[in-house]
């Protein structure tokens, strides 16, 4: 049995550096924020190459804050992709602004550049590009887009921890990033977690504020804050494993490349990297125009597989009423059905990548 990610291995190795982290926190009783917090703040800034990172309780709350500091609410309107996973767009429905959907472009899974403008209306005052599966949105003219209408950008980097543009870090092409270390992502908590980065100080002050029940010094509560605090235990550990970041990546890289050659001249259409891209590869999917058979043939052969996502998020009930309906995003729709996404983990043995590709194949043959 291939299980489609392995916590467990990850964390073995690593068992006495991570239970020495949680014990500094025991010893100071730090346990939320701290000083654990403070340093892990500033490694992965550093990692990222920007100057302030603010280290939150999850991915959905770094969105949140971040389009709270970047004054975006009731009235604006927020460009984004409906191919995400469903915090991309909640995020922007809790401050009040509406979310309106610009397609995928289908090799890149991310933002179709060339449909932003006709997206735009007056209300129009933030991009959210999704660097959906650790590949970065193609970021230059989306910028220059941007910086055209005075429009902010917030990168959702939550799939793209050390993913780069053009040689350019994830997290420092945007006025703001957000990160998530959900357990399953390249970089992840024992818990929940999340970040903001940015090069901005009064953005990061904002929300420092904003995570603390937006104190700026004790009871003095100067906005309307929330409870968004990183653990301490989480900073602990997130600082034992953005260590083994680069590597990690390298390693889902070398995997990516083995599934590329050995699915190369299958029916199978492997992910693409784009010619801009330092890919993370924290998910890599395959299209099929027989998605679920093939999923069932794989699970049948001991391969566990995923699907990110079955439903775009215009057709999800929950987000009906924002006035978008099947036949919008064709992009997005044909991908919805047709991705899976195959077991990728640096602990993954090459082995196993072998057995996955064989299993594909042979059921690619069957059909
Ligand atoms: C995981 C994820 C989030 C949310 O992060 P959480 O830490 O789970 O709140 C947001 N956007 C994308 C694209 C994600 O994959």
């Amino acid at each position: 049995m291939i299980p489609y990610l392995n916590l467990k291995a990850q964390h073995d190795p690593l068992r006495s550096e991570i239970e020495a982290g949680i014990a500094r926190v025991f010893d100071s009783s730090q346990f939320v924020l701290g000083e654990e917090v403070e340093a892990f703040e500033q490694e992965f800034a550093d990692h990222v190459g920007v100057r302030y990172g603010v280290a939150l309780n999850s991915g959905t709350s770094a969105l949140h804050l971040a389009l709270l500091a970047a004054g975006i609410g009731p009235g604006d309107e927020v460009i984004t992709v409906p191919f995400t996973f469903v915090a991309t767009v909640a995020a922007i429905c809790y401050v009040g602004a509406r979310p309106v959907f610009v397609d995928i472009d289908p090799r890149s899974y991310t933002i179709a550049v060339d449909q932003i403008a006709r997206a735009m209306t007056p209300r129009t005052r933030a991009i959210i590009p999704v660097h959906l599966y650790g590949q970065p949105a193609d970021m230059d003219p989306l910028l220059e887009l941007a910086a055209r209408h005075r429009l902010r950008v917030i990168e959702d980097a939550a799939q793209a921890h050390a993913a780069s543009y053009k040689g350019r870090a994830v997290g420092s092409l945007g006025d703001l990033a957000c990160f998530s270390f959900y357990p399953g992502k390249n970089l992840g908590a024992c818990g929940e977690g999340g970040i903001v980065v940015t090069d901005d100080r009064a953005l990061a002050a904002t929300i420092r504020e904003l995570r603390d029940w937006g104190q700026d010094r004790k009871y003095h509560h100067i906005r309307r804050g929330f409870n968004y605090r990183m653990d301490g235990i989480q900073g602990a550990i997130l600082r034992v494993k953005l260590r083994r970041l680069d590597a990690w990546t390298t390693a889902r890289q070398a995997r990516a490349a083995q599934y590329d050659r050995l699915l190369a001249g299958s029916d199978l259409v492997t992910p693409a990297t784009m010619p801009y891209a330092r890919h993370a590869y924290h998910v890599y999917a395959v299209r099929s125009s027989d998605r679920d058979a093939l999923q069932r043939s794989m699970k049948a052969q001991g391969v566990q597989t995923a699907i990110h996502y079955p439903i775009p998020v215009h057709l999800q009930p929950a987000y009906a009423d924002l006035g978008f309906g099947a036949g919008d995003f064709p992009h997005t729709e044909r991908a919805a059905r047709e991705v899976l996404s195959l077991p990728i983990y640096p602990e993954l043995s090459l082995t196993s990548v072998e057995f996955v590709a064989s299993a594909l194949r042979q059921d690619v043959h069957a059909v």
